[in-house]
């Protein structure tokens, strides 16, 4: 009898595997393919690989290259330009100097990372221009706070922002938002207030994906940026909605938190950081939770002093 009850379970069981494998393929079909940088390894100066030109799309869009004939950029040839746009993309995240697509700059070429590019205009933004705060000096201190080109700021005189969500925010990024500016209104001389999403409004905050109309798509696949934010007083604040979102260490899925601290950095007026731990580096990690630094605050006292 028992042998019975098994044999009229046998088909059972193969419709549900079957089922199972094709949600599987299914899943696995939607899911955007990394951007394979790996098969890239070990290029360097006069090498011709097939595909090299995904990691010129990739330094172009955080602004290490620009090429005057745009068909340079889609070309598989390593050239001395990318050469020199490379070296300056290991100097700004501390990896040797060598000019060579090695396994650390791969390494961190695979972590994802905010839209904003590191160079504006030909300016190296994350290199700190400006070191001339005596007390830092005087004890020693390294501050790592960038600007964005000419330091554009919110008006000293405006110190309560106004902010809003796009319809069809979901919630859990309204609620980890309105924290992350709650952080910076208890750091600095900003205060914040959230109003209706059809009201007007210094700051909107939305979740877009692909080419969303603002000259800087979310491109496709893991390589995509996280997000992106524009300098002020513009107020955009940008989620890419292609991403795994998630409210603190979620394997997976990127903090809604920590990326919004992030933002709002730009938002006020904050360039990228080369210093690891301050929330204004590139780099986030799924699963990674960060918190404002001194570095940070610092950054914001000395853009509005
Ligand atoms: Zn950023
Ligand atoms: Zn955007």
């Amino acid at each position: 009898m028992a042998i019975l009850k098994t044999l009229y379970l046998l088909p059972l069981i193969f419709i549900f595997a079957l089922i199972c494998t094709i949600v599987h393929s299914k899943r696995d079909h939607s899911s955007p393919s990394p951007i394979d940088f790996n098969d890239l390894q070990g290029s360097h100066k006069g090498s011709s690989i097939k595909g090299l030109h995904k990691l010129k799309h990739y330094l172009e869009q955080f602004g290490y290259l620009n090429y005057e004939n745009k068909a340079n950029l889609n070309d598989d040839e390593f050239d001395a330009k990318l050469e020199s746009a490379l070296k300056t993309y290991q100097e700004n995240f501390h990896i040797s100097c060598t000019g060579i697509l090695d396994a650390a700059t791969l390494a961190k070429i695979n972590v994802p990372r905010c839209g904003v590019p590191d160079i504006i205009n030909g300016t190296n933004a994350m290199v700190k221009k400006n070191h001339s705060d005596p007390l830092s000096e005087s004890i020693n201190i390294v501050s790592h706070y960038t600007f964005f080109n000419n330091r554009p700021r919110w008006p000293l005189s405006q110190t309560h922002l106004t902010y809003r969500f796009l319809p069809n925010t979901h919630i859990d990024a309204i609620t980890a938002v309105d924290r992350a500016f709650r952080t910076w209104e208890a750091a600095t001389r900003f205060s914040f207030s959230r109003v209706r999403n059809n009201e007007r409004s210094d700051i909107s905050i939305g979740f877009f994906s692909g080419d969303h109309g603002d000259g800087r798509a979310f491109s496709s696949g893991e390589g995509g940026a996280l997000a992106h934010a524009f300098a002020p007083t513009d107020g955009r604040f940008h989620f890419n909605g292609a991403k795994r979102w998630g409210n603190g260490r979620v394997p997976g899925r990127y903090d809604l938190f920590s990326v919004g601290l992030h933002e709002i950095g730009h938002l006020l007026g904050l360039g990228h950081s080369q210093h690891k731990r301050a929330i204004m580096y590139p780099s986030f990690s799924p699963g990674q939770t960060k918190r404002l630094t001194k570095d940070d605050i610092d950054g914001i006292r000395a853009l509005y002093s």
